[in-house]
């Protein structure tokens, strides 16, 4: 053997197999404990994916782990070599045990969903996401991908009485305004850290405006008419006037650079169901200040209504979507009155008129990195450009989702989060992959 063969191979090492991270379950009273003998293992779609160190990462701060009831946990017998559904802890028999979920902090995004099974009558469970999750060196670790490292909604920079004290001094100042009173709540009663930001007077604040929607999510937070299912947050039960949201969104942009204010929360229905006084409102805006980004977050349903918003002054739009393929989006947003296609024209508008474009991309692995999803992506965003996908999870039960998309499209063996994520940024080297709205100094 010659020196330099010596040396190649002198360098080579074998990698040890990785080990498995072992599997996190939970008593019926919640005892989160880990399963000695048994690796954890994530879902995606109808395929079981181990976790190792490698394709995890450790629980991200401020985010909860989850015992997912009425559900069996699946797991991988490591002397056995095989997957395992539980129905009861196997060191203690009669002991019932439930699969442990996370629910991740804002910015990271979910590779793989708990590995689970629905016992006879299961429920639906509530609207969260649920990554898969497993024990390894460190702690607790999520099946997740970081996608945006901004501190936005980081609910150690909101502090309560950093919130309480901008309360009380804009109580002082508007007294009138009843969107400045919604917001109090929604800051102070349901802790919504954009609420809480607006008070701070930090990055970006909330402008709910809309009690109508025209669609009707599987999923939606805001309305909900499946029987088991109930909504996490109220809607806003009035519509403020021109004048009321101009008057939050300048004291806003007043007081934050880089300030942003977004139409589209969690607490109201579409805001372009509200479109001609948020209309009357951006110009009011505008009027007063060309600083500040103005932004709405929406299902773009309504391509006029976008028209006429952009027109007057509106920076940026974001679109939810859970899919590219028309009959996987219109199975879960149930349009009313709308098409797959309305949504499309509304965000060849933005890029016409020069605006800052998102995608408010709502994630379930399975579906998402589909092999069909994949290629529609592709295929969308070449004739479709965006400037950023906002990587968001799928607040919604991650099987029963699988079995609504299998009826709408065929849904493959799936690529992976990491490997959709590496194709998207080689194929559209310029477009950008976060969580939040931008300020346009960073359009
Ligand atoms: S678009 Fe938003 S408000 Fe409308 S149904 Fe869907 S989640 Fe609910």
């Amino acid at each position: 053997m010659t020196k330099n063969k010596k040396k190649k191979y002198g360098r080579r090492q074998v990698k040890p197999f990785p080990e498995y991270l072992k599997a996190l379950v939970a008593t019926e009273n919640g005892e989160v404990f880990e399963l000695e003998g048994y690796g954890a293992l994530g879902m995606s779609g109808n395929t079981l994916v181990p976790l190792f160190e490698n394709n995890t990462l450790l629980m991200p701060l401020g985010s909860e782990m989850m015992l997912l009831p009425d559900r069996k946990p699946r797991v991988f017998n490591i002397s056995k070599q095989c997957v395992e559904t539980l129905t009861e802890n196997p060191y203690l028999p009669g002991e019932k045990i439930f699969p442990v979920a996370m629910f991740n902090s804002p910015g990271y995004v979910n590779a793989y969903a708990c590995a689970y099974e629905e016992r006879n009558n299961a429920g639906y469970l509530p609207l969260f996401s649920y990554s898969a999750a497993g024990w390894g060196s460190g702690g607790f670790k999520s099946a997740v991908i970081h996608v945006d490292k901004e501190r936005r909604q980081d609910l150690r920079l909101m502090p309560l009485e950093k919130v309480q004290s901008g309360v009380n001094k804009l109580r002082k100042k508007y007294p009138e305004n009843r969107l400045r009173l919604h917001l109090e709540h929604c800051a102070l009663v349901s802790g919504c850290p954009a609420a809480k930001n607006f008070f701070i007077g930090r990055c970006e604040a909330p402008l709910p405006t809309s009690q109508q929607c025209n669609a009707r999510c599987l999923g939606c937070i805001s309305l909900q008419k499946t029987p088991g299912l109930s909504c996490c947050q109220e809607r806003i039960a009035f519509t403020p006037t021109a004048r009321e949201i101009a008057e939050v969104a300048l004291e806003h942009i007043g007081k934050v650079e880089q300030g942003v204010v977004s139409f589209g929360q969690g607490c109201e229905g579409d805001p372009l169901l509200s479109g001609d006084v948020i209309r009357e409102a951006i110009i009011l805006i505008r009027k007063s200040t060309h600083s500040g980004t103005i932004n709405m977050n929406t299902n773009a349903s309504l391509p006029g209504q976008v028209e006429r918003l952009f027109d007057a002054g509106l920076d940026s739009m974001r679109v939810s979507m859970n899919s590219v393929r028309e009959p996987c989006y219109t199975k879960y947003f149930r349009p009313q009155g709308y098409s797959f296609g309305n949504v499309v024209e509304s965000m060849d508008i933005a890029r016409a008129k020069g605006r800052f474009l998102a995608i408010n991309y709502l994630n379930c692995p399975g579906i998402t990195d589909s092999p069909q999803e994949v290629a529609a992506l592709l295929d969308f965003l070449t004739k479709h450009p965006v400037n950023l996908i906002q990587w968001r999870n799928l607040n919604y039960d991650p099987l029963r989702y699988y079995e609504a998309m299998t009826k709408a499209d065929d849904q493959g063996e799936p690529l992976g989060m990491d490997r959709l994520m590496a194709t998207l940024k080689k194929h559209f080297p310029t477009m950008k992959h976060g969580y939040f709205n931008p300020p346009k100094e960073r359009f």
